[in-house]
């Protein structure tokens, strides 16, 4: 047997020890290094994590034993014992991955319990409603967490039990009802498996830790993984801790609190407790908490060590922690602390606060907010205007802000249907729970009717940057029935309404929603962003509106306009559909006359809004029958329009049908088969760059990319018809002007013989949509169809169009940058597909020795913080 360690004591760790131990394990390890009170226990690391899978699902004998062993430990720590005894040891049982994902795996407190420790317990704290309470909850969570038994069919037992006694709550069941439910719990459980309750406390912590390891792949938690760019392979680890109790009477409790403000950043401690409370009710949202300031009245000295506590683990770790607490009859213990969750408003404020605070240098600030959440800034806010006419129906809890207008939904399945098809939707529902996650996603907004701050929906929604209101009480629901009620009105799915989750209000109806300005906290950080990064960030854009916005999100240039969008806009289209259907040469330039003076008017508009940064200009791409009609009725009145013959048009149209149009007769094939394309194109952007250079001043140096290159002739081929036409009008002009001619590299050929390429181009762009495409075999178009079948059996974590499959078309972008870079030592390189705005392919990108990146407006700012964080992570 091997003798590798796979279970430590908290005492044994540190944080540092994060990728074993998880961050809660390794948190939980600091603290108790710090000499702060915490319940102790020991933590089975991911490795052990690791092994039970390639195990077969099992946990190894030899960690079993090591299991035992820390439980021998920690019956010494705390002088307690597993298993029958007078001071019975009681457990919990917690996930805890390398990074947090706040519900997504499984809990299970008050193990240990059994038919005859309970009594045990109940002597000794001489409070038996307490520990039957316990024990109800134990049986609960563990035929929940570790057997699948519907949490439901507990609930129904406890509604029984109430209805039977003629109370509301919970509170009011006493020691003997919660007996009698204990026991109807078990036989339940017994009815539902077949085999008695697990009496022995040993048998109840493997099990228990085997659901953990299992809930590592239970289908929420991949897709939160899938959503965060967590690695299936990290796995979680498990910390078994001592119970300690909030639940106790008056003197005791549990909470939850920040050290700053999670929505707002704000610089002061926020949080939420319950009195007489286990964990669990605080985060469920089933009670709602009190403010922590309330503590100070209640029990003024467990106040003054959480807060004192909290300031201290701020400047430990650095950051603003997430904690939660529990006080058992007057006694202060940190169950956890984390850095915190917080909305993308907090995150920037936290940031730029701690600079000034001189807590942390601007490079540590980088690192603190995630990419990804700046997009939430450029989200919708309400129109000044039509908000003052609209109508505030209740009023929640702010708990996450942003505005959001849409269709109602109850259900997260519903919500995720109607968002696939184009709706904007508002899941409404009582509380959220893990299960709810892909509806959540899916919304533009999130309404709870019960819960707090710290409640799930408000949690998960801060993380996505989605507008939340939570604990709206005033609204009465039937989640069945799908209606809620309020102020005597009756909203059903599909009725619009509008959420404000700064403020916590709700509108009856739909509110116009604008995009805010760049400024504030945002402006300062972002600022530091560009002063760290290496990586240009470019945008995407096709159209001077879109090029205004990149500018205004900070964009330093276009790295890919594609001019097909420009051929189908009304006024357009029927000159590119004459070219299309010409059959001579004559005909086909007669109708690229017409284009010519629009496609200029295009590039004069683009280069002036973009103010002089670089532009680079990609040449017509998409296959040709795109832009043709192809229902019968849209045929017949093109033929009449172009005044051809039915028939004719019919069989033009049916010549160009191809069987696997994506890797057929587009990109520069088009120009090689027609090129009086190319040579229009270069007319349009060579005058339109001259135009502009003298009246507004500027100096565009225009760069043309020829698409869906992957043989150095047929650049070759192509580039000459550019050099030709745009050497004749510039000498014809008088003026000067410089100009690029480049490639994309989006065909694996391409990436292949770029030595080669490279002699022709000036500028690589990887065409990363294509190039994955083309890599993989398998169609941009049609991957979504099947790929959630390849998440499910674990074959792809991530969708490749999305995220950069760096091992293998990585691999390609690689070699491509080696190899043109002996050819073309200064050569110019970019990205312009998809990936280019996504965080750990904009990171790839920069380890790679790309000179920028080029994404959509929306996603420039948070390009240029993934590239000033990759700086720092890897300065090159
Ligand atoms: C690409 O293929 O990555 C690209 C940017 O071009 P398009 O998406 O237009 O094919
Ligand atoms: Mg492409």
């Amino acid at each position: 047997m091997e003798n590798k360690k796979y279970v430590y004591l908290f005492s044994e760790g540190n944080a540092k020890m994060r990728n074993l131990l998880g961050g809660k394990g390794a948190n939980l390890a600091e603290m108790t290094r710090l000499g702060i009170p915490v319940p102790q226990g020991f933590t089975v690391s991911t490795d052990a994590c690791l092994k039970y899978y390639k195990n077969g699902e099992k946990i190894s004998e030899d960690i079993i034993e090591q299991i035992n062993n820390s439980i021998e430990d920690l019956e010494k720590i705390t002088g307690k014992h597993f298993g029958i005894s007078d001071n019975p040891l009681l457990l919990s049982v917690r996930s805890g991955a390398r990074v947090s994902m706040p519900g997504m795996m499984d809990t299970i407190l008050n193990l240990g319990l059994n038919d005859v420790t309970v009594e045990k317990i109940a002597a000794l704290t001489k409070n038996p409603r307490f520990a039957y309470d316990s024990y109800r909850r134990f049986i609960q969570m563990f035929s929940d967490v570790v057997m699948g038994i519907e949490k439901r069919k507990f609930e129904d037992l406890i509604d029984k039990a109430k209805g039977e006694k003629e109370v509301k709550y919970d509170i009011e069941l006493d020691e003997n009802d919660l007996k009698k439910l204990a026991l109807g719990f078990k036989k339940l459980y017994e009815r539902e498996i077949g085999k008695p309750f697990p009496d022995n406390p040993k048998e109840q912590l493997i099990e228990s830790i085997t659901a953990v390891f299992r809930s590592w792949n239970n289908p929420r938690a991949i897709v939160y993984r899938r959503l965060n760019d967590i690695p299936g392979e990290w796995g979680t680890a498990v910390n078994v801790q001592a119970m300690v109790f909030g639940n106790m009477g008056s003197n005791s409790g549990t909470g939850v609190a920040f050290t700053r403000n999670p929505a707002t950043g704000e610089n002061k401690i926020f949080g939420e407790y319950l009195i007489n409370a286990q964990g669990e009710d605080v985060v469920a949202g089933i009670r709602t908490p009190e403010p922590i300031a309330k503590l100070k009245e209640d029990l003024p000295e467990c106040y003054e060590e959480f807060i004192n506590t909290a300031h201290r683990l701020e400047n430990h770790y650095r950051d603003m922690q997430d904690m939660e607490f529990t006080i058992e009859q007057g006694k202060l213990y940190f169950l956890q602390t984390r850095n915190g969750k917080r909305t993308a408003q907090s995150a920037l404020k936290i940031a730029v606060d701690m600079v000034n605070e001189r807590a942390i240098t601007k490079e540590q600030a980088i690192l603190k907010v995630e990419p990804r959440q700046l997009e939430t800034l450029l989200h919708p806010a309400f129109d000044a205007e039509d908000i003052k006419k609209a109508k505030v129906i209740a009023k929640g809890l702010p708990a996450s802000p942003g505005a959001a207008c849409g269709k109602v939904y109850f259900t997260a399945e519903e919500a995720k249907k109607h968002h696939e098809k184009g709706e904007k939707v508002i899941l409404v529902r009582l509380e959220t729970s893990p299960e709810d996650i892909e509806g959540m996603v899916a919304a533009e907004g999130i309404l709870t009717i019960r819960g707090g701050m710290t409640s799930h929906a408000a949690v998960v929604a801060r993380g996505m940057g989605t507008c939340c209101v939570a604990g709206c009480g005033s609204i009465s629901i039937d989640e069945e029935k799908k209606v809620f009620k309020v102020q005597g009105k009756e909203y059903i799915e599909g009725d619009y309404i509008s959420l404000d989750g700064s403020t916590g209000n709700v509108y009856g109806g739909a509110v116009k929603t604008t995009l805010p300005a760049v400024s504030g906290n945002f402006e300062i950080f972002m600022k530091w962003a560009d002063g760290i990064k290496k990586l240009q960030v470019r945008t995407n854009a096709d159209t001077p509106k879109d090029a205004k916005e990149a500018i205004k999100f900070g964009a330093k240039g276009i790295g890919l306009c594609r001019t097909e969008h420009m051929f189908f806009e009304v006024d357009r289209i029927p000159a590119v559909r004459e070219m299309i259907v010409a059959s001579t040469v004559e005909q086909r330039k007669r109708a690229l006359d017409k284009l010519l003076p629009m496609q200029r008017e295009d590039f004069i508009g683009i280069y002036e809004a973009m103010e002089g940064n670089p532009v680079t200009v990609r040449f017509l791409d998409p296959p040709l029958h795109e832009f043709l009609p192809s229902e019968e009725m849209d045929i017949e009145n093109l033929s009449k329009e172009m005044n051809i013959d039915l028939q004719d048009l019919k069989a033009t149209i049916t010549s160009l049908h191809e069987f696997n149009p994506m890797m057929g007769h587009r990109g520069c094939r088009l120009s090689v088969s027609y090129p009086e394309i190319a040579e229009m194109q270069t007319r349009a952007v060579i005058e339109a760059a001259l135009y502009v250079n003298k009246t507004k001043k500027l100096n565009i140096i225009p760069e043309i990319m020829i698409p869906l290159v992957g043989e150095i002739k047929e650049l070759k081929f192509v580039k000459d018809i550019v050099v030709k036409t745009a050497e004749e009008i510039i000498n014809k002009s008088g003026e000067e002007l410089k100009y690029q001619v480049g490639t994309m590299i989006e065909i694996p050929r391409a990436a292949l013989t770029a030595d080669e390429i490279a002699k022709e181009a000036e500028f690589f762009s990887f065409g990363t949509n294509d190039l994955t495409q083309m890599t993989f075999g398998f169609s941009r178009d049609d991957a979504g169809k099947f790929l959630s079948y390849y998440y499910d059996n674990k074959i792809y974590e991530f969708d490749p169009f999305e995220k950069l499959d760096q091992i293998g078309v990585g691999k390609l972008i690689k070699m491509a940058v080696e190899l043109g870079k002996k050819t073309r030592p200064d050569i110019h390189l970019g990205i312009c597909g998809e990936h280019g705005g996504d965080p750990s392919s904009v990171e790839f990108c920069h380890n790679v020795g790309l000179d920028y990146v080029s994404c959509s407006p929306f996603r420039v700012p948070l390009a240029r913080l993934a590239a000033a964080q990759a700086q720092v992570k890897n300065p090159r």
